[in-house]
């Protein structure tokens, strides 16, 4: 029980944010966890985790758009990648969140969830999840 999990995604866009929540929750389920620590990691320098609402949809298009005004994909940046954008959309979101599992839930507010964030796609991508148990 004490290995790290690993969620594969495969990303149909550019940008995009996807609820990762389910694949958590079946983790949980499968693994019979009641109590315990949820450490989520993305292992991507143009990627990222995110916590926020699931409910309704317009918050997550709202957020990228937003990100993509502040951020734009070009702005004479020097990484000759040309993904500079995505790199820093990842650090500014950050490539890790922690949350508590009690009675075999995640213990998330009512509206929120969590998602997995790329910001240079279409890839395929992966997310650690390790779980602390008591
Ligand atoms: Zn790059």
């Amino acid at each position: 029980m004490n290995n790290i999990n690993t969620i594969n995604i495969n990303t149909s866009k550019r940008i995009e944010m996807i609820d990762i929540t389910p694949n958590i929750l079946q983790l949980i389920k499968e693994q019979k966890i009641s109590e315990g620590i949820c450490s989520i990691f993305v292992p991507h320098t143009t990627a990222a985790v995110t916590i926020n609402e699931n409910a309704d949809p317009t918050v997550v298009k709202d957020m990228l758009n937003t990100l993509n005004k502040l951020i734009p994909h070009q702005n004479n940046y020097l990484h000759s990648e040309g993904n500079s954008d995505a790199h820093i959309k990842a650090s500014l979101i950050g490539a890790s969140e922690v949350i508590f599992i009690q009675n075999g839930k995640l213990m998330l507010g009512t509206w929120q969830g969590v998602f997995f964030c790329e910001f240079d796609g279409p890839r395929s991508r992966k997310v650690w999840i390790k779980f602390l148990t008591s």
